[in-house]
């Protein structure tokens, strides 16, 4: 029953899932509840994008990179794939303002996270599929990548299922405040 629980956590989206894998993991006995299905709502509709770069410097781009060290973590502790690809990713620059800021942004963030800017000739010869008229420079992360947020928000719950947590999906909880105590005559309230 979920009023046994330790926890109860409401939403069984990537970040409900997460918790309630996490929480479980820790050695608390968790349940985990839906009005839906698991992943069906935010969480379906995400590119699944795992970005560092464009991150400004600071908690930003600490978060992308815990982020991105999580999801390895992840890929080899949970049963079930979800899909996730380091695959390296760009940020294109398609005219002069571009070029310029995109040039700056990535010297800033290469003190922090592995971020280089790469002239037209390199972008060209990695993805020769770019149109060459319209690229004029790229900024470039080895650690961005992508994964699919729906399968990885039903592994986590599955492998929280496995580990004990109880996962209620269609499963609607009330937002409603309590109703106020019925009070009779001479119980000491007004
Ligand atoms: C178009 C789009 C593209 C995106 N692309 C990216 C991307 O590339 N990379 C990235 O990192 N992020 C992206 N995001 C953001 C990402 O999708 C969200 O940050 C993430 O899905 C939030 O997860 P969540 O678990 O907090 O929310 P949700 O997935 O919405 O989960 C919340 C859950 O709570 C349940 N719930 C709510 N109230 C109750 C209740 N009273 N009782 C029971 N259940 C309840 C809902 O049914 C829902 O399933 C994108 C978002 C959108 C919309």
């Amino acid at each position: 029953m979920a009023k046994d629980r330790d926890a109860i956590v409401i939403g069984a989206g990537v970040i409900g899932s997460a918790v309630a894998y996490f929480l479980q993991e820790a050695g608390l006995s968790v349940c985990l509840i839906d009005r839906g299905a698991v992943a069906a709502g935010t969480t379906s509709a995400s590119a699944g994008h795992t970005s560092v770069q464009g991150r400004v410097p600071g908690p930003a781009l600490d978060l992308a990179l815990a982020n991105v060290r999580l999801l390895g973590e992840l890929k080899r502790a949970l049963p079930d794939d979800f899909e996730y690809v380091q695959s390296g990713g760009l940020i294109l620059a398609e005219d002069e303002t571009e070029y310029r800021l995109l040039r700056q942004f990535a010297a800033k963030q290469a003190a922090h996270a592995p971020v280089e800017f790469w002239e037209a000739e390199d972008v060209r010869r990695a993805e020769p599929h770019l149109n060459p008229r319209r690229i004029l420079g790229a900024a470039y992360c080895a650690l961005d990548g992508y994964a699919n947020p729906m399968r990885l928000a039903m592994s986590l719950a599955h492998a929280g299922r496995v580990r004990g947590a109880e996962v209620l999906t269609h499963t609607e909880v009330s937002t409603s405040p309590p109703r106020p105590r019925e009070t009779r005559q001479g119980d000491g309230h007004p």
